[in-house]
Protein backbone atom coordinates (compact mmCIF):
# COMPACT_ATOMS: atom_id res chain seq x y z
CA UNK A 1 0.00 0.00 0.00
CA UNK A 2 0.88 3.88 -0.90
CA UNK A 3 1.37 5.01 2.88
CA UNK A 4 2.55 1.41 4.43
CA UNK A 5 5.82 2.81 5.88
CA UNK A 6 4.14 5.93 7.69
CA UNK A 7 1.25 3.84 8.61
CA UNK A 8 2.77 1.16 10.31
CA UNK A 9 5.08 3.53 12.30
CA UNK A 10 1.80 5.69 13.41
CA UNK A 11 0.01 2.72 14.67
CA UNK A 12 2.76 1.18 16.71
CA UNK A 13 3.28 4.89 18.28
CA UNK A 14 -0.57 3.89 19.13
CA UNK A 15 -2.59 5.96 16.81
CA UNK A 16 -5.75 4.38 14.93
CA UNK A 17 -4.79 5.23 11.39
CA UNK A 18 -7.68 5.44 8.39
CA UNK A 19 -6.31 6.66 4.85
CA UNK A 20 -8.88 7.51 2.11
CA UNK A 21 -8.21 8.57 -1.94
CA UNK A 22 -9.77 11.96 -1.55
CA UNK A 23 -11.26 14.60 0.47
CA UNK A 24 -15.03 12.91 -0.19
CA UNK A 25 -14.35 9.78 0.87
CA UNK A 26 -12.89 10.46 4.11
CA UNK A 27 -15.77 13.16 4.67
CA UNK A 28 -17.78 10.57 4.48
CA UNK A 29 -16.22 8.29 6.95
CA UNK A 30 -15.84 11.12 9.69
CA UNK A 31 -19.59 12.04 9.01
CA UNK A 32 -20.41 8.56 10.12
CA UNK A 33 -18.33 7.99 12.96
CA UNK A 34 -18.74 12.15 14.31
CA UNK A 35 -22.51 11.91 15.76
CA UNK A 36 -24.39 14.02 18.25
CA UNK A 37 -21.05 15.81 19.94
CA UNK A 38 -20.07 19.19 20.24
CA UNK A 39 -16.66 19.09 18.23
CA UNK A 40 -13.67 21.91 18.43
CA UNK A 41 -11.78 22.96 15.43
CA UNK A 42 -7.80 23.84 15.22
CA UNK A 43 -7.53 26.54 12.66
CA UNK A 44 -6.50 24.98 9.65
CA UNK A 45 -6.00 25.16 6.19
CA UNK A 46 -6.60 21.54 5.48
CA UNK A 47 -9.83 21.17 7.33
CA UNK A 48 -11.13 24.45 5.61
CA UNK A 49 -10.44 23.48 2.44
CA UNK A 50 -12.72 20.41 3.46
CA UNK A 51 -15.65 21.85 4.57
CA UNK A 52 -15.39 19.52 7.26
CA UNK A 53 -16.75 22.02 10.13
CA UNK A 54 -19.71 22.47 8.13
CA UNK A 55 -20.72 19.10 6.87
CA UNK A 56 -20.37 18.23 10.71
CA UNK A 57 -22.29 20.61 11.88
CA UNK A 58 -25.63 18.97 10.60
CA UNK A 59 -25.68 16.71 13.26
CA UNK A 60 -23.28 18.23 16.03
CA UNK A 61 -22.27 21.43 17.75
CA UNK A 62 -19.39 22.78 15.71
CA UNK A 63 -17.18 25.03 17.53
CA UNK A 64 -14.80 26.58 14.81
CA UNK A 65 -12.22 29.38 15.27
CA UNK A 66 -10.71 29.83 11.92
CA UNK A 67 -13.54 32.71 10.85
CA UNK A 68 -12.86 34.68 13.25
CA UNK A 69 -10.06 36.91 14.52
CA UNK A 70 -8.42 38.85 17.75
CA UNK A 71 -10.56 38.64 20.53
CA UNK A 72 -13.33 36.27 18.96
CA UNK A 73 -10.55 33.95 17.79
CA UNK A 74 -9.38 33.55 21.44
CA UNK A 75 -12.63 33.43 22.90
CA UNK A 76 -13.88 30.63 20.19
CA UNK A 77 -10.55 28.89 20.68
CA UNK A 78 -11.55 28.55 24.49
CA UNK A 79 -14.62 26.87 23.79
CA UNK A 80 -13.24 24.59 21.20
CA UNK A 81 -10.92 23.20 23.88
CA UNK A 82 -13.42 22.00 26.26
CA UNK A 83 -15.38 20.02 23.42
CA UNK A 84 -16.04 15.85 23.41
CA UNK A 85 -14.06 15.70 19.77
CA UNK A 86 -10.97 17.49 18.41
CA UNK A 87 -9.93 18.14 15.16
CA UNK A 88 -6.87 19.41 14.24
CA UNK A 89 -4.11 18.93 10.71
CA UNK A 90 -0.53 18.86 11.10
CA UNK A 91 2.64 21.30 9.29
CA UNK A 92 4.30 17.69 8.51
CA UNK A 93 4.74 14.46 9.05
CA UNK A 94 7.69 12.35 9.18
CA UNK A 95 7.47 8.98 7.98
CA UNK A 96 9.29 7.92 10.85
CA UNK A 97 5.99 8.43 12.91
CA UNK A 98 5.97 11.95 14.38
CA UNK A 99 3.93 14.78 13.70
CA UNK A 100 4.60 18.49 14.05
CA UNK A 101 2.67 21.49 14.57
CA UNK A 102 3.63 25.35 15.20
CA UNK A 103 1.20 27.69 16.72
CA UNK A 104 1.22 31.29 17.29
CA UNK A 105 -1.83 31.02 19.69
CA UNK A 106 -2.03 27.53 21.44
CA UNK A 107 -5.26 26.74 20.64
CA UNK A 108 -3.79 23.95 18.26
CA UNK A 109 -1.38 22.59 20.04
CA UNK A 110 -3.58 22.74 23.56
CA UNK A 111 -6.43 21.12 21.62
CA UNK A 112 -4.71 18.11 19.68
CA UNK A 113 -3.21 17.10 23.48
CA UNK A 114 -5.34 17.26 25.60
CA UNK A 115 -9.11 18.01 27.01
CA UNK A 116 -11.06 15.73 24.82
CA UNK A 117 -11.85 12.26 24.11
CA UNK A 118 -10.65 11.65 20.76
CA UNK A 119 -8.62 14.23 18.70
CA UNK A 120 -8.70 13.21 14.91
CA UNK A 121 -5.18 14.74 13.04
CA UNK A 122 -6.07 15.25 9.26
CA UNK A 123 -3.88 15.66 6.40
CA UNK A 124 -2.67 15.10 3.09
CA UNK A 125 -0.12 13.92 1.07
CA UNK A 126 2.39 17.00 0.66
CA UNK A 127 2.70 16.77 4.84
CA UNK A 128 4.52 13.48 4.30
CA UNK A 129 8.49 14.40 4.73
CA UNK A 130 10.69 11.00 5.03
CA UNK A 131 12.34 11.90 8.24
CA UNK A 132 11.27 14.17 11.45
CA UNK A 133 14.20 16.71 10.69
CA UNK A 134 12.69 17.57 7.10
CA UNK A 135 9.49 17.13 8.51
CA UNK A 136 10.27 20.59 11.33
CA UNK A 137 11.92 22.16 8.12
CA UNK A 138 9.12 21.71 6.22
CA UNK A 139 6.87 23.29 9.21
CA UNK A 140 9.20 26.17 9.37
CA UNK A 141 10.00 26.86 5.88
CA UNK A 142 6.73 25.93 3.95
CA UNK A 143 3.49 25.71 6.38
CA UNK A 144 4.48 28.44 8.52
CA UNK A 145 5.48 31.17 6.14
CA UNK A 146 2.16 29.90 3.60
CA UNK A 147 0.02 30.46 6.96
CA UNK A 148 1.58 33.79 7.56
CA UNK A 149 0.77 35.21 4.61
CA UNK A 150 -2.66 33.65 4.85
CA UNK A 151 -3.38 35.72 7.60
CA UNK A 152 -2.43 38.72 5.81
CA UNK A 153 0.34 39.78 8.52
CA UNK A 154 3.38 41.69 7.91
CA UNK A 155 6.33 38.81 9.17
CA UNK A 156 9.66 38.41 6.94
CA UNK A 157 8.31 35.24 5.43
CA UNK A 158 4.73 36.34 4.43
CA UNK A 159 6.59 39.39 2.65
CA UNK A 160 9.45 37.39 0.68
CA UNK A 161 7.04 33.93 0.47
CA UNK A 162 10.62 31.89 0.51
CA UNK A 163 11.50 30.79 3.74
CA UNK A 164 11.49 31.44 7.62
CA UNK A 165 13.88 34.21 8.45
CA UNK A 166 13.03 33.22 12.50
CA UNK A 167 12.22 36.74 12.65
CA UNK A 168 10.84 39.04 15.55
CA UNK A 169 7.95 40.52 14.30
CA UNK A 170 5.24 41.36 16.83
CA UNK A 171 3.04 39.34 14.25
CA UNK A 172 5.21 35.93 14.20
CA UNK A 173 2.60 33.07 14.48
CA UNK A 174 5.65 30.41 15.11
CA UNK A 175 5.79 30.58 19.11
CA UNK A 176 5.64 27.23 20.25
CA UNK A 177 6.31 24.30 18.46
CA UNK A 178 4.66 20.77 19.10
CA UNK A 179 6.46 17.17 17.96
CA UNK A 180 3.91 14.52 18.74
CA UNK A 181 6.07 11.74 19.32
CA UNK A 182 3.26 8.89 20.34
CA UNK A 183 -0.38 9.02 21.15
CA UNK A 184 -0.95 11.01 24.55
CA UNK A 185 -2.10 9.14 26.92
CA UNK A 186 -5.86 8.80 28.33
CA UNK A 187 -7.49 10.60 24.57
CA UNK A 188 -8.22 8.49 21.31
CA UNK A 189 -6.77 9.54 18.52
CA UNK A 190 -7.06 9.32 14.97
CA UNK A 191 -4.71 9.77 11.78
CA UNK A 192 -6.95 10.57 8.24
CA UNK A 193 -4.21 10.44 5.60
CA UNK A 194 -5.83 11.84 2.32
CA UNK A 195 -4.20 11.13 -1.11
CA UNK A 196 -4.47 14.91 -1.71
CA UNK A 197 -2.34 17.88 -1.70
CA UNK A 198 -4.35 19.85 1.23
CA UNK A 199 -3.14 23.11 3.25
CA UNK A 200 0.25 24.14 3.66
S1 LIG B 1 9.40 32.77 12.68
FE1 LIG B 1 8.69 34.64 11.64
S2 LIG B 1 9.71 34.53 9.62
FE2 LIG B 1 9.76 32.46 10.48
S3 LIG B 1 7.95 31.46 9.62
FE3 LIG B 1 7.44 32.23 11.68
S4 LIG B 1 6.51 34.21 11.28
FE4 LIG B 1 7.64 33.64 9.43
Amino acid sequence: MKYDKLIQMLKKHRYEVSCFDNIQEATGYLLEQVKNVSVGFGDSETLNSMGLAKALSENNLVIDPSASSGKDFVEIGKKALVTDIFFTSVNGVAETGEMVNIDGTGNRVAGAIFGHKKTYFVFGRNKIEPTLEKAIWRARNIAAPQNAKRLGYNTPCAVKGDRCYDCSNEERICNTMNIHLKKMSNIEAEIIIIDEELGF
